[in-house]
């Protein structure tokens, strides 16, 4: 993989690979470029990254990123609507759309499809009901991806808030099949969420 032999460089470059967008070539001009700048990068890089692991948590109840010390927000308000996206990178597309402006559930993925449906795959989903009959919540908006997956989280989630208030709608079928939320331009995620339907769970 390098010509360098030295196994903490082969580990850094192994471990960059795995981001994002990255590959080995473009993980070995990261490497170099760090090692070019010891003090500028590596050192700042270092610290931040050792706090993020130590202070930077997931939210037990919303699935929000949250400071581990911090009570998250989604204990200390009241609030009329949810809108329950699968994954962070989802909610800040959202967020970033100016679409939405109200509260967020983050399910961590979506159901699985052929192992029943007492496997709920480490989901929020029983938090998310808590959550809207504490807060008396008026519109549960699901903003799961179209994928087939995405669909039938969507509907399992539904089925589970049918005895409560909240209005359940989904986002309007403007999403393309397999649609993922992450990658929806700014004017199709509009008029999804514009033209968001009730549910009908079956
Ligand atoms: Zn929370």
């Amino acid at each position: 993989m390098t010509d360098s032999n030295i196994k903490e460089i082969e580990n850094l470059i192994k471990i960059i690979s795995k981001l994002p967008g990255l590959g080995p070539k473009s993980a070995k001009r990261i490497v170099l470029k760090l090692i070019n700048n010891r003090e500028e990068l590596i050192k700042p890089l270092t610290n931040t990254l050792a706090q993020v692991y130590k202070n930077v948590v997931r939210c037990k109840n919303c699935g929000n990123l949250k400071s581990i010390n911090v009570h998250c927000i989604c204990l200390s308000k009241n609030y009329d609507q949810i809108c329950v996206v699968e994954n962070i990178a989802d909610m800040w597309v959202i967020e970033s759309s100016g679409i939405y402006k109200g509260h967020y559930h983050i399910l961590g993925g979506t159901l699985p499809l052929f192992e029943g449906k007492n496997n709920k795959n480490g989901l929020l989903i029983d938090s998310l009901i808590n959550r809207v009959k504490k807060n008396s919540v008026k519109e549960v908006i699901l903003a799961t991806s179209a994928s087939v997956e995405g669909e039938t989280t969507s509907h399992y989630i539904a089925d589970s808030l049918k005895d409560t208030k909240a209005k359940i709608t989904r986002l309007a079928k403007g999403v393309p099949v397999g649609g993922e939320i992450e990658f929806l331009d700014d004017g199709t995620l509009f008029s999804a969420f514009k033209n968001r339907a009730p549910i009908i769970s079956d």
